[in-house]
């Protein structure tokens, strides 16, 4: 199974129109919206986990988002979880919406499952020990 992350900008004109639904009636691929919101200017953002049978079937699936007017990009910035700092405290997966952060039981242990991360950096910000930071993707550098 091939999956991905990928963000999409959604300008007015179609940001009511129901194209994701189309990825997997015309594209045969799975989604699963990670975060959604529409600015006050009507123009649509999504985050968007799409898996399928093979990339060839998601390539397809991102050029019609593309050619729809769609604006695709992946995670510029990407989130680590420092294992040596973390105390298991529990605290960011109560605002991770993902849960990408979780409790395993019962070593009641805090995982991060960092394919299920939106980037939404809520975690960086809630947890009180700075174990969760934000990392540049494309620098593979540490930014936060
Ligand atoms: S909030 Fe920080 S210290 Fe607490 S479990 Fe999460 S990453 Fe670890
Ligand atoms: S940035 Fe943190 S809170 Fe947000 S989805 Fe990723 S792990 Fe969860």
């Amino acid at each position: 199974m091939y999956s991905k992350i990928v963000i999409l900008n959604f300008p007015q004109e179609v940001a009511q129109k129901a194209l994701v639904c189309q990825l997997t009636k015309k594209y045969d691929l799975l989604f699963n919206i990670l975060s959604a919101r529409i600015s006050n200017k009507k123009e649509g953002y999504m985050v968007l986990e799409i898996s399928s049978g093979t990339k060839a079937a998601f390539n397809k699936g991102v050029k019609f988002l593309k050619d729809q007017g769609v604006s695709v990009s992946g995670p510029e910035h990407q989130i680590y979880k420092d294992e040596e700092i973390c105390t298991h405290c529990g605290a960011c997966t109560a605002v991770c919406q993902t849960e990408a952060l979780y409790i395993k039981r019962p070593e009641m242990e805090v995982m991060f499952d960092k394919e299920r991360c939106s980037v939404c950096e809520l975690c960086v910000v809630t947890c009180p020990a700075r174990a969760m930071g934000l990392f540049s993707a494309e620098a593979q550098e540490v930014v936060a």
